[in-house]
């Protein structure tokens, strides 16, 4: 077999003019109006020329992981299309997955080297390949070879990387997809699905808006590299006066971004390294934004490659900035304004404030996908109470999609599908008309009593704790608010609330309750729920620390004065109060005593007094197991957060994922518990209802019924799905089924399975 020619062309084209002149005559070659593959074909035999290179070959990544040989100067052109290299193959295959360049005068001899026959690159003993990367992905793989060992310089491996931006953006652009056979197509645009964590249940199809986008660059290379670099050096300019200031002022600061992130940003800005590796890459011939984007690409490929969580961070930190100087350079703000949102809009984000969601139409916005951002972030919060479905956790999900994009977000099982296939697309569309369908099955139920089968009543509440839930008391047809949690008014503010907005937000909550009770809860900030603004002190075991009443009652002032708002709003009204995370019975006495203080206070100044109140406590430490008798006897309520009880009756902590299900609620151990509090409140004649999660799942819903619950608090968007079942429920059938089992389980401690039979057996939908 003949070996192929060196690229005669090189000797004729002479010393080449550098990357410049390199990026200028691919920019005419971009304009041409030429095939995809004669444009492929054009860029290596110029890219090749430039670098004296005896061979310039792309490989493209497909979506089944391989590298196909899409385009060479120098290898064999039979095996264009030809050759498939698998993800972890030869030196392309390393170059793909570390994302780093790899420069080697014999490459022959690295342990990865392998050759194919059918390319005649035997001969070649120099290589240079370099990832071809956007918003840090490996989109392919850009080579260069000679035949001669020599070294190729930083200069050129830094000229053949900002090449690759321009075969990026080709691919990024779809271009090549009519090249590729069906399965093997470009990874870069392709359907792709990932899984994360469910935030909040419920599916929406609809088209990327990217929150803070990436600013889409039109112009890669530069006409004139002086006036961009000048232009880079403005916008740093700026951008340090951007930072300094807000890190001045407090106020400022305190606006949505922390003050240590902003010292760290302003750090980085002076940081010689970053700054010295975006300048290089304009002075090789591309505009600012490409050369922030280059490196700004580069450190997204390493933070995904990443296991140390601090240079994560560090990363993280890096890439924030690069997203801020590339805003001062175009000129181009946050997000799209109300009237450029898409209708069907799922935004797609890193991170984002509360406030930040808030701000756009909720009419529009269908999903939402975050690359950060656990069940208990306050955007999470505030997501579910505006019943927007949305997964968590997408390692780089703003890197994997373009504004545009179809998307699909599947809250239930934390699933979300970029660029769907159109059978996903249709097989999601019947699942949201058969929610539809459900969901006007539930409104039909909206006004029956909740009376099961044998009858008994069984009243169902709403969770709530914004101001936006409060039309889900209408829409659900609850019997009140179970829980209304006042700390996530604290968790999404910016700055701590003033007494007078907690009281306009409990009065606009009575309001809208009308008649129907409200069960207020008093701070429970401390432990998973942060307030930035308070100055978090350093625990070792937050859940088991210093919050809800125990800090309450460390500090009166905050305890006093939102009580004082509580009894202000409720002024002529019934209204009811509720202690969290009560340990032992003087804490509720201690708590109790503080209301009685108020209310001499507002007395004594003639403030319109509640008509009448009741003081309960939240059972959710397994201490209070022990006093039952001795709380019943003090409480006018009880209320059961399952949540917490559960984490800590299994030492098993709610929010890691790790240990959150290995323990199972529905278990012996934890019915039991229930059982007692509830069948002991009975006896002293006090309510006992559960506001927990397990009351919004329909399985934990029956569970609770059978046990002996009547009271009920629920996120809204269960209170349909459960009515259903309960309506349907024979009770006294489902105590002889299961009650039996708390005593003497059968193998497992939990009895979930015996559970899911009886409801199959009596027809029950779970
Ligand atoms: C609970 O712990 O079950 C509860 C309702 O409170 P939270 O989830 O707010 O801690
Ligand atoms: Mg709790």
């Amino acid at each position: 077999m003949k070996a192929p020619e060196p690229n005669k062309d090189i000797e004729m084209r002479g010393a080449l003019g550098g990357p410049r002149v390199l990026l200028r005559r691919l920019r005419e070659v971009m304009a041409e109006p030429v095939s995809a593959q004669e444009r492929l074909d054009k860029i290596v035999v110029l890219i090749a020329a430039n670098m004296v290179a005896e061979v310039c070959s792309v490989y493209v990544l497909r979506v089944d992981g391989t590298l196909e040989l899409y385009a060479t100067e120098g290898l064999k052109r039979e095996a264009v299309h030809q050759t498939v290299l698998k993800a972890d193959e030869g030196l392309v295959g390393l170059v793909a997955r570390e994302a780093n360049p790899i420069n080697l005068s014999d490459a022959q001899s690295h342990p990865a080297f392998s050759y194919r026959p059918e390319t005649g690159e035997e001969i070649y003993h120099s290589f240079l390949g370099v990832p071809i990367l956007r918003a840090g992905n490996t989109l392919g793989v850009l080579t260069v070879q000679n035949r001669a060992r020599r070294t190729y310089t930083e200069e050129e491996e830094e000229a053949l990387q900002t090449t690759a931006m321009v075969l990026a953006e080709m691919i990024a652009s779809g271009e090549l997809s009519s090249l590729a056979k069906p399965g093997a197509e470009p990874a870069a645009r392709h359907a792709m699905h990932v899984t994360g964590t469910s935030l909040c249940d419920g599916i929406a199809l609809g088209h990327v808006v990217l929150h803070e986008p990436r600013v889409v660059i039109t112009n890669v290379i530069a006409d004139d590299v002086p006036r961009e670099l000048k232009r880079l050096d403005a916008a740093i300019a700026t951008l340090r006066e951007d930072l300094d200031r807000m890190v001045e002022h407090r106020d400022l600061a305190d606006d949505g971004e922390h003050r240590d992130v902003l010292e760290a940003y302003r750090m980085f800005s002076y940081d010689q390294g970053w700054l010295h590796k975006i300048r290089e890459a304009v002075s090789t011939g591309l505009t600012a934004e490409a050369g922030v984007e280059r490196v700004q690409s580069d450190t997204r490929a390493r933070m995904l490659r990443a296991s140390d969580p601090y240079l994560r961070e560090r990363l993280h930190d890096l890439d924030d900035l690069a997203n801020r100087l590339m805003r001062v350079l175009s000129g181009k703000d946050h997000a799209p304004s109300k009237e450029q949102l898409p209708d069907n809009a799922i935004i797609v984000a890193r991170s984002m404030g509360p406030a930040a969601l808030l701000d756009y139409d909720r009419k529009k916005l269908r999903g939402l996908v975050l690359e950060e951002g656990g069940p208990t972030s306050h955007v999470s919060i505030v997501a579910r109470a505006l019943g927007i479905p949305t997964v968590g956790e997408i390692e780089n999900a703003t890197g994997l999609v373009e504004p545009g994009d179809a998307i699909i977000v599947d809250g239930s099982s934390g699933q979300v599908h970029m660029r769907p296939p159109p059978d996903i697309e249709a097989s999601y569309a019947e699942r949201v008309r058969l929610r539809a369908r459900r969901q006007a099955q539930y409104r039909a139920l909206r006004d029956r009593p909740c009376r099961t089968k044998d009858g008994q009543d069984i009243t169902l509440m709403i969770n709530a704790g914004l101001a936006i839930d409060l039309p889900h008391i209408e829409e659900t047809g609850a019997a009140g608010i179970g829980l209304f949690r006042t700390e996530l008014q604290f968790m999404v503010a910016n700055a701590f609330p003033r007494t007078s907005e907690q009281l306009s937000l409990y009065r606009s909550v009575l309001d809208a309750a009308g008649k129907r009770p409200v069960t207020f809860r008093t701070l429970d900030i401390g432990g998973d729920k942060v307030v930035p603004y308070l100055r978090n002190i350093e625990e070792e075991n937050p859940a088991l620390g210093w919050r809800a009443i125990r800090l309450g009652l460390d500090r009166p002032g905050l305890l006093r004065s939102q009580v004082r708002a509580m009894l202000r709003a409720a002024g002529g009204r019934h209204l009811r109060i509720m202690f969290p995370m009560v340990a032992m019975v003087e804490e509720f006495d201690k708590a109790k005593a503080l209301v009685e203080v108020e209310l001499t206070h507002l007395r004594r100044h003639g403030h319109p007094l509640p008509e009448r109140i009741e003081i309960g406590a939240m059972l959710e430490v397994p201490a209070l197991l022990f006093q039952l008798d001795e709380l019943l006897e003090r409480v006018d309520f009880l209320s059961v957060g399952s949540n917490d009880l559960m984490q800590f009756l299994y030492a098993a902590d709610r929010g890691n994922k790790r240990v959150a299900e290995r323990f199972d609620p529905l278990s012996a151990p934890m019915l039991r518990a229930l059982k007692d509090i509830v069948d002991r409140g009975r006896k002293h004649n006090k309510p006992v209802a559960l506001c927990g999660e397990l009351a919004s799942q329909p399985i934990g819903a029956l569970a609770l019924a059978i046990v002996g619950y009547r009271t009920l608090s629920l996120a809204p968007s269960a209170v349909g799905p459960v009515k259903a079942l309960l309506v349907e429920l024979d009770v006294k059938k489902g105590e002889e089924a299961i009650l039996p089992l708390l005593d003497r389980p059968a193998g497992s401690i939990s009895i979930r399975h015996q559970i899911e039979s009886f409801a199959a057996a009596e027809g029950l939908q779970l």
